[in-house]
């Protein structure tokens, strides 16, 4: 699969900036849009649902319920007309927007029943109308502005590490993980990178349970308030395969379920000779086995304030002149995520409908 390729003009449906984004929700009229908290930057933020909630007011926090061995008090999903329920969010890091370009033409398949380059997908089309769906495309604007191109494709190396997490002030690269030694880390860079919004925070690493920027905020309170089933946040990652992250700090259900869901989607990536691989569920994003103290990232804090799974989907971002051999096109790019949404919605609603809610509740597993 490795490819030379010039930096190129992105396909006619490649919508990932933040002026195209905001566009296109404007247009939107099936969806309901929700403004959230704006950035750091007073960029607005917003979110488009699709389907509605079903699950009756929360009487308890999480963490109150499961005190109680109760997770109804906080969420009731027993209900007999209960609709499981979606989040997935995009950019987080303003240089990785894979994902909101698939969220962008997810939205436009449920407004208009073809993606943004005309094309019908009945069959993500059929599973995402029996669900409940909520869409936050851009989670941090800030990041995506000081990215000043719409695609990393044919890009290098050092583009991504430039742009992505920026450089210190004598000029130097900030690079992974050199860029988490310092949070907020804006008043040490030359130039603050996509990772980060305005103030120099990295949404990934926030300081979550006692002043979370906003972009965080809108994250974790919709999954507090939507408690949804599944949780994806989509990021890129350079020429990795296409991948999850590991989530520390979750039960083994979650876990059990992340993997369940990628398991799948690496066999259906497989026939289309697409390749979705991931470490087993013992190891930690640096590759080390998950014991002693590993980071609480915001996958571990949407976990915490609904207790359902939340994952890191990393795409690959089809780089040129990297070692990794690697790299994909923007339509091998773009066909991976909704392979992988197709496989998580249909399993979401196999999985997470009443009857498998009030089975669930019957084991009492946390
Ligand atoms: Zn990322």
């Amino acid at each position: 699969m490795a490819k030379m390729k010039e930096i190129i003009e992105p396909p006619v449906y490649w919508h990932s900036s933040v002026e195209q984004v905001n566009e296109d929700i404007s247009k939107v009229k099936k969806g309901k849009v929700h403004t959230l908290l704006p950035s750091a930057g007073k960029r607005p933020i917003y979110m488009v649902e699709y389907g509605e909630k079903t699950i009756p007011p929360s009487k308890a926090s999480l963490s109150s319920a499961l005190g109680a061995q109760d997770y109804r008090c906080y969420a009731d999903k027993t209900g007999d007309n209960y609709v499981p329920t979606v989040f997935l969010a995009g950019c987080m890091h303003g240089g990785e927007f894979e994902g909101t370009v698939a969220l962008m033409n997810l939205i436009s398949l449920l407004e208009t029943g073809e993606d943004l380059a005309g094309k019908r997908n009945d069959e993500v089309l059929e599973l995402a109308n029996k669900l409940h769906i909520l869409i936050l495309p851009m989670c941090n604007p800030d990041g995506r502005s000081h990215v000043p191109f719409d695609n990393f494709v044919g890009h290098t190396f050092h583009d991504l590490r430039y742009y992505g997490q920026g450089t210190w002030k004598d000029g130097t690269l900030c690079g992974w993980p050199g860029c988490k030694t310092i949070h907020p880390i804006k008043d040490y860079c030359e130039f603050l990178g996509g990772y980060f919004n305005d103030d120099g925070v990295n949404m990934m690493h926030d300081d979550y349970l006692v002043d979370p920027s906003n972009e965080v905020r809108n994250v974790i309170k919709t999954a507090r308030d939507y408690a949804p089933d599944f949780t994806i946040l989509f990021h890129g990652g350079g020429n990795t395969l296409n991948t999850y992250f590991h989530v520390s700090y979750i039960n083994q259900d979650a876990r059990n379920e992340i993997y369940e869901v990628g398991q799948l989607a690496k066999e259906a990536m497989a026939k289309e000779n697409l390749i979705f691989e991931f470490l087993d569920k013992r190891f930690r994003e640096s590759g080390g086995e998950d014991v002693g103290l590993p980071p609480f990232m915001l996958t571990s804090a949407v976990f915490n304030v609904c207790g359902e799974p939340c994952v890191t989907f990393e795409s690959n971002q089809g780089l040129t002149e990297c070692d990794d051999p690697y790299c994909l096109t923007n339509d091998e790019i773009y066909r991976s995520h909704f392979i992988y949404m197709e496989v998580l919605f249909d399993w979401v609603l196999k999985n997470k409908n009443a009857e498998k809610q009030r089975e669930k509740l019957k084991k009492l597993s946390y």
